[in-house]
């Protein structure tokens, strides 16, 4: 579930950072190793936390440091990571059918549409306990936390029961070379 994610996240970070993230790319395979594997050691399993919160807490870093005007840990409130949770839909490959949609609330549409692909739901509430997490093993105090904010929590749960009515669908790319539709509905 939180594959995607962490490939996007790392796709994000070598796209955006240069060689400060320690081999992102062996991370990756080892991934999906894990991933095929039928259970990992569970101390491989605190490894990867670790490190994907890492990656995390980097790539927010990066989003902090890139964003106009420049962002300060110390000033980001709720509405700022809504601003960043926003951000991230752009690299997301879960389909959300708006009301309007003849497949709206279809498990499996018989055909493509033009419906916007975002982050899954389950993606992103892992990644916002990552870097809650990563916050204050960084210093900030619980009561600072802009992770933890109210708005945040209302969004992680507007998202949760919109995909739930919407039924988004997952693309996996790697089973899905051929992904005309995808690729269609870019175009329009
Ligand atoms: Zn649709």
């Amino acid at each position: 579930m939180m594959s995607g994610l962490d490939q996007e996240i790392a796709l994000h970070c070598s796209s955006m950072m240069n060689s400060n993230i320690p081999s992102p790319t062996s991370e990756n395979n080892a991934t999906n190793v894990a991933a095929s594997s039928n259970k990992p050691p569970p101390s491989c399993h605190v490894s990867r936390y670790e490190s994907q919160k890492r990656r995390d807490w980097n790539t927010f870093g990066q989003y902090l440091k890139n964003h106009k005007p420049p962002l300060q840990l110390s000033r980001c409130s709720g509405a700022h990571i809504l601003e960043f949770l926003r951000y991230l839909d752009q690299f997301g490959k879960t389909k959300v059918h708006c009301p309007s949609c003849p497949f709206f609330g279809h498990p499996q549409p018989p055909a493509p549409c033009p419906c916007p692909l975002r982050q899954a739901w389950g993606s992103l509430d892992a990644l916002v306990g990552r870097l809650r997490a990563a916050f204050e093993g960084n210093g900030g105090t619980p009561e600072l936390n802009p992770f933890g904010a109210r708005a945040v929590r209302l969004y992680l749960r507007e998202v949760r029961d919109t995909q739930a009515r919407a039924r988004g669908i997952a693309y996996d790319k790697k089973k899905r070379k051929n992904n005309k539709g995808i690729n269609n509905m870019m175009n329009h």
